[in-house]
């Protein structure tokens, strides 16, 4: 299986690049905000809980997102493999995941983490929210709680895969058919 984090902050791209990569490589894309915007749209009891947090731009506490993921894992055993796209986000989920795809006899095949400086991604972003619809995309403050919410819990993991010595750092900044490229061939490497 081929089992590919897309790791980086918020408007790095994970989800503009994880969409070429799917079909490039036919994986599955498990997208813990996609998953968690689609419970909100169905007005499940879980949707209705996550709303206020992700418009606060805070995170789903790690038991949410793990047995969200846990359930897709069990539920698609023939899968090629999956595109992780924000998950995992803190330590926690990070050691569940590698436990869940031990269960599996599979394994995280790299980690991809896409580099951007902290005032594009503000730009980026405030540039999405005209028209994403996003409240967590409309207005600067949240964002920039976002982007701390990364620093303080998500950006540590660079730590936890360097010493599995699955880190791939890549230039997240330049045109989408580029990055996907470079991406591309650090794939075809592994
Ligand atoms: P995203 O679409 O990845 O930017 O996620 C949007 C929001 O969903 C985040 O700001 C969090 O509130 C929530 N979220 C998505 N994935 C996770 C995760 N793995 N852990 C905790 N919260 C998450």
């Amino acid at each position: 299986m081929l089992n590919i984090v897309l790791f980086g902050p918020p408007g790095s791209g994970k989800g503009t690049q994880s969409q070429l990569l799917i079909n490039q490589y036919h994986l599955i894309h498990l997208s813990t905000g996609d998953i968690l915007r689609d419970e909100i749209v169905q007005g499940t009891e879980l949707g209705q809980k996550a709303k206020s947090i992700m418009d606060r731009g805070d995170l789903i506490p790690d038991e949410v997102v793990i047995s969200m993921i846990r359930s897709i894992l069990e539920k698609t055993p023939n899968a090629t493999g999956f595109i992780f796209d924000g998950f995992p986000r803190t330590t926690a989920q990070a050691e569940s995941l590698d436990q869940m795809l031990d269960e599996l006899n599979t394994s995280i095949s790299t980690v991809l983490s896409l580099e951007v400086a902290e005032n594009e991604l503000t730009n980026r972003l405030l540039e999405r929210g005209k028209s994403s619809g996003r409240a967590d995309d409309a207005n600067e403050s949240i964002i920039r709680n976002r982007i701390q919410e990364y620093k303080n819990k998500t950006a540590p993991l660079k730590d936890f895969y360097t010493q599995q010595n699955k880190l791939q750092s890549i230039e997240g900044v330049g045109s989408i058919d580029a990055i996907n490229a470079i991406l591309c061939q650090v794939i075809d490497q592994l």
